[in-house]
């Protein structure tokens, strides 16, 4: 508990707060600046003021001076940067030959990371962003002037390598490849990405160079494991964090239950505009986060009507897509106190700078622990700071407030990703083929597993030289980095003709149909039409009131049982599945209270996919008392539901990434069988590690359901928002009594 008062004491007081807790203040354990560095590096830092590295600043130098590949993953604001910029900048001072490459993945982080890189005023080094903003006209240049390239892993995959003779030198040269905010390439993305980085190493390897990688990465439970999956190759971890931080102070918000019998609460935007209003008040600089603009700009509307019109007029709402100068004139207006309370949406939490706070609210959780530790990572830079989730009625949000030390603790969270995943190798083998052609040596760069897929890829011709890319454009186009289907659906915003982003073909129906609210970067768009011709989705803004919820039809068949173990007193599974779907209707719902306005029917064709999934089927003795229909299907329904709701404590992943299906007879077991399964095609891991983790996984999903306050389930245990039946035929007890009797059995 903490052993000081602060301004926000009385603040906190009342039945809301679920839990308080402290972190103690730390001092810094500093390191020598190193020898061995470069006396240009050493004079930039001496200009900015730096004598002395904190420990795990000269830890990471010297595992990469070693010649290792680093990860180095302390904690938001604990110099990770100074961390892997060293290494690279006493290389380039070095070496006027030496290159590296840096991967940032946005654009906006590429910006700040170019400009604090300018700030350093640094000779030797030669810094440009090529990105898909960069002119045509600048790209030669840069190619041939810059020794510290920044890039995304869209332009590396499109435009760079399969460009590669254009960059020989830079190739050649390549000592460094730092690729920062790592964690967010996990699931789908991220395993694009691990193919996109190995084939930059088999290049790299025919120019003749074996560059580093330095990654960096919030705070996970497997950085060496995320460090592998995404290059390939072993790094040194680094996460003993030796940064000063002030004290702070933790809270979990719990808003008022109103109606426990429907376990309905209070608005947590409510709770969210009163907290910040509060803290402002005081003269406290407080960041608040929320899930979608639409609440950012609702928690600073509400929060401005709570104060008098001088103060509400130092609140401001922070939105992405604002410009580089923008943001930074928001940044000075907080610096300077002009400013102190600011509304964002989650969708700024990577890495951005804007300046030090006192106190920072997360309204909801953002889905996993590494993005709400950025988000309270602003807090409490300068003194004493607080940090703040209000809980929404998400069950997983709901647990963490009766279970603080699950989100406070425990380190079981894992980023996960499968490069291996046939739907997202063969794309990139196809492209590393046009690139060279692929022959066994390659299997040490980009994996055992893509000279096996080089046979079934189509296009591809086996010839002396190796595998050799025989088709006429260059593939890499065709393979969206955020998808694992190539046919997906563009989703276009009608008003600008912007393209906002695409939709799996597999997900499109149940996101993108007509008539759907469609959230991206925290904005809301109605969907006018999808077209299944030109697979695409046009849209609108949209400012009503309400969210959709698709009704469909899932099948799933077992193709194969891949692992098979006694686990919990049943036969667990893990193995490969094909899914069918079909999305029949929507339903409209309030904001305000989650009722059904309307429900509208759609005609569009079923979809399947095949994807990886862990499956059980329960003992007699486990479902003793609840055989009797539709009890059966119910209890079955409520525990699929509830355990998907916590399958993102175990691994790194957002509940609509995992789909799941209960039935009480299922054909290829001809047995009740609840079935939770990877959302995207071909599946990257989450499934697997389900199957790794059951016993814990279950553990904490009977803790749910007992703690849950409500009577028969609600949102906070057993209902789902994306349900495919609209939360019908759900039993909380018989879930609970399933799930109990199968933890006994461990
Ligand atoms: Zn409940
Ligand atoms: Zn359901």
């Amino acid at each position: 508990m903490s052993t000081t008062t602060a301004l926000w004491d009385d603040l906190l007081a009342g039945d809301e707060l679920a839990h308080l807790a402290s972190e103690p203040a730390r001092e810094a354990r500093t390191a020598p600046v190193p020898d061995s560095l470069e006396p240009a590096v050493r004079d930039a830092l001496a200009r900015r003021g730096i004598d002395e590295l904190y420990a795990h600043q000269a830890e990471s130098y010297a595992a990469a001076r070693g010649g290792g590949n680093v990860i180095v993953t302390t904690g938001t604001a604990s110099g990770k940067t100074l961390a892997f910029n060293l290494p690279v900048l006493d290389a380039l001072a070095a070496d006027r030959h030496a290159r590296a490459l840096y991967l940032y993945p946005t654009k906006a982080l590429a910006q700040d990371q170019a400009r604090s890189l300018g700030a350093l005023g640094l000779a030797p080094v030669r810094a440009a962003i090529y990105d898909g903003d960069t002119p045509t006209e600048r790209r030669r240049q840069i190619r041939g002037w810059a020794n510290l390239v920044l890039t995304n892993p869209d332009m590396l995959h499109i435009g760079v390598l399969p460009r590669h003779d254009l960059w020989g030198d830079f190739l050649h040269n390549l000592r460094f490849v730092v690729v920062d905010e790592a964690h967010v390439y996990r699931g789908v993305f991220g395993s694009h990405v691990a193919n996109v980085l190995r084939r930059l190493r088999r290049l790299a390897r025919i120019y003749g160079a074996e560059p580093q990688f330095l990654l960096a990465s919030a705070t996970i439970a497997n950085a060496g494991e995320l460090a592998q999956a995404l290059t390939g190759e072993e790094a040194t971890v680094v996460e003993d964090d030796a940064a000063p931080r002030a004290e702070r102070t933790i809270a979990l918000w719990n808003p008022p239950l109103l109606d426990a019998e429907l376990g309905l609460r209070a608005s947590a935007l409510g709770e969210a505009s009163r907290l910040l209003a509060g803290l402002v008040d005081r003269g406290l600089r407080t960041i608040c986060f929320a899930k979608s603009r639409k609440s950012a700009e609702l928690i600073h509307r509400f929060a401005a009507d709570r104060l008098d019109a001088a103060t509400a007029a130092r609140l401001a709402p922070y939105r992405a897509g604002y410009t580089p100068q923008q943001r930074r004139e928001i940044e000075r207006r907080l610096v300077e106190g002009e400013l102190l309370g600011v509304t964002s949406t989650d969708a700024l939490e990577l890495g951005i700078d804007i300046g030090d706070l006192d106190c920072a609210i997360s309204v909801g959780f953002p889905g996993t622990v590494a993005s709400l530790r950025q988000q309270w990572g602003r807090a409490g830079r300068r003194g004493h700071g607080l940090a703040i989730l209000i809980a929404s009625e998400d069950a997983l949000d709901q647990y963490f407030m009766r279970e603080p030390p699950t989100l406070l603790e425990r380190r079981v969270e894992a980023a996960i990703l499968d490069h291996a995943n046939p739907r997202v190798l063969d794309g990139h083998v196809a492209a590393a083929a046009f690139e060279a052609p692929i022959d066994e040596a390659d299997a040490a760069t980009l994996g055992p597993e893509a000279l096996e897929r080089a046979a079934h890829v189509p296009e591809l011709r086996h010839t002396a030289r190796g595998w050799v890319w025989a088709g006429k454009d260059a593939p890499a186009a065709r393979v969206p980095l955020r998808s694992t289907s190539p046919d997906s659906f563009l989703v276009v915003d009608a008003s600008t003709g912007d393209v906002l982003g695409l939709a799996e073909q597999e997900r499109a129906y149940s996101t993108v149909h007509e008539g759907a609210v469609y959230l991206h970067l925290g904005r809301q768009y109605l969907v006018r039409e999808l077209d299944l011709q030109a697979r695409r989705a046009v849209v609108e803004p949209f400012d009503g009131n309400w969210y959709t919820q698709a009704k469909k039809e899932t099948e799933t068949s077992i193709e194969e049982a891949v692992r098979v173990e006694r686990r919990l007193g049943l036969e667990l599974s893990f193995g490969r599945v094909s899914v069918t779907e079909q999305v029949v209707a929507y339903q409209k719902k309030a904001v305000a209270d989650g009722s059904t306005l309307d429900t509208v029917p759609l005609d569009l064709p079923p979809t399947t996919f095949d994807t990886e999934a862990v499956w059980f089927v329960p003992r007699p003795h486990q479902l003793e008392g609840l055989e009797a229909m539709p009890l059966l299907l119910s209890s079955l329904h409520a525990a699929e539901h509830s355990l998907i709701a916590l399958l993102p404590l175990w691994a790194m992943c957002d509940r609509w990434d995992i789909g799941g299906l209960s039935t009480n007879l299922h054909l290829d077991t001809g047995a009740p069988t609840v079935f939770v399964y990877d959302g995207h095609a071909g599946g990257v891991g989450i499934a697997e590690r389900g199957f790794d983790r059951f016993e814990g996984w279950v553990a904490d999903t009977v803790r749910l359901l007992e703690g849950c306050p409500c009577e028969k389930g609600c949102p906070s245990c057993v209902q789902s928002p994306k349900c495919g039946n609209l939360n019908e035929f759900l039993d909380k007890g018989g879930a609970l009594t399933l799930l109990t009797r199968m933890s006994n059995s461990g």
